[in-house]
């Protein structure tokens, strides 16, 4: 029997700069089948775009089904780029991407509508949808990893902002004139608080000869990286160097969040990214006090909910299926 257009699965993607993953997902969520593949993005959008569609064809075939029985894909990708013209401008993660077309590019591959957005925006959608945030009206999603990314829901549906900007949190100045960012200017919330400030005021205090556990770990390890599992080990045994410099970024985000709370007043806070998934609820503990202590509101403070993401990798291609379907159901 022939399903109605709702009801059929789509294909939720994720397209980063190192690998595409996708997933075809029914209309609960759940995942059918999956398939990844290495973007290779040195080769070019054209190339790239067909390892997308393989990606997609191959993650159908594994869960059993033909592209006729989709009903549509949804996918992340590295911005700027404007969700509703399906264009990805150009990204410094993709090298030759200018002004590329990619939702109809794919379309025309793949014969099925394609809806696109960045990938920190569809992870705060699933997490919303499906992980950590569901069941709340408004929830923000912050994300820490070398950046900082963040999603803003509203009402259910992503708010993208009239430059397709929102939610940029990352990039908020939480401490004027402090340390430069990626960005190229200073005191962003990224300066201060991402898994690249918490490294940069690691190193400059084994640099200025602190003793950290940290300086044993990396000794053999190439180019003496300091993973997040690492930072995890030191932070728990409580090597004071690592729980300074983290307690420095918990801080910093504490207070991001009360300005958050503060503009939005949402009922979650979603934290997800490689810094909070190695350390988990033990991060979030101190982050927790300092956001509440600077919200106006003090009623029922504790219970605007601070929250580790619980989809972990899959984030933006869960949210990229609710994306494709939430779309769908508009275009009827
Ligand atoms: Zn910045």
């Amino acid at each position: 029997v022939a399903k109605k257009t709702d009801e059929k699965p789509v294909v939720g993607m994720d397209m980063g700069g190192t690998k595409i993953l996708a997933g075809v997902v029914d209309e609960s969520g759940k995942i059918l089948g999956t398939s990844k593949r290495p973007t290779k993005a040195h080769a070019g959008p054209d190339e790239v775009i067909e390892r997308m569609a393989k990606t997609v064809e191959e993650a159908v075939k594994q869960s059993g089904l033909e592209m006729k029985d989709i009903a549509g894909i949804g996918s992340g990708a590295p911005g700027p780029l404007d969700p509703d013209q399906g264009i990805i401008w150009h990204t410094p993660n993709l090298p030759g991407w200018e002004s590329v077309p990619l939702a109809g590019r794919l379309k025309e591959r793949l014969g099925v509508p394609v809806f696109i957005d960045n990938d920190v925006n569809l992870g705060t959608l699933g997490e919303f949808a499906l992980g950590a945030a569901r069941g709340a009206r408004d929830a923000v999603g912050i994300f820490v990893g070398t950046g900082i990314g963040g999603g803003l829901v509203l009402d259910g549906q992503l708010r993208q902002g009239w430059r397709k900007n929102a939610a940029e949190v990352g990039h908020m100045v939480i401490l004027a004139e402090g340390p430069y960012c990626g960005c190229g200017k200073r005191g962003c919330a990224e300066s201060v608080a991402s898994r690249t400030a918490i490294e940069r005021d690691l190193r400059a205090g084994l640099k200025a000869g602190r003793k950290s556990m940290i300086t044993d770990m990396i000794k053999n390890t190439p180019g003496e990286r300091i993973t997040s599992g690492a930072l995890a080990e030191a932070y728990i045994a409580g090597d004071p160097l690592v729980t300074e410099v983290l307690g420095r970024s918990q801080y910093y985000l504490g207070l991001l969040i009360s300005a958050i709370i503060n503009l939005v007043d949402p009922e979650v806070i979603v934290m997800g990214g490689g810094v909070v998934e190695a350390l988990g609820e033990r991060y979030l503990e101190p982050i927790r006090p300092v956001a509440y202590q600077h919200c106006l509101n003090q009623m029922n403070i504790e219970d605007v909910k601070i929250v580790p993401a619980k989809l972990g990798d899959n984030a933006a291609l869960l949210g990229a299926a609710v994306y494709a379907r939430q779309k769908l159901a508009k275009k009827k």
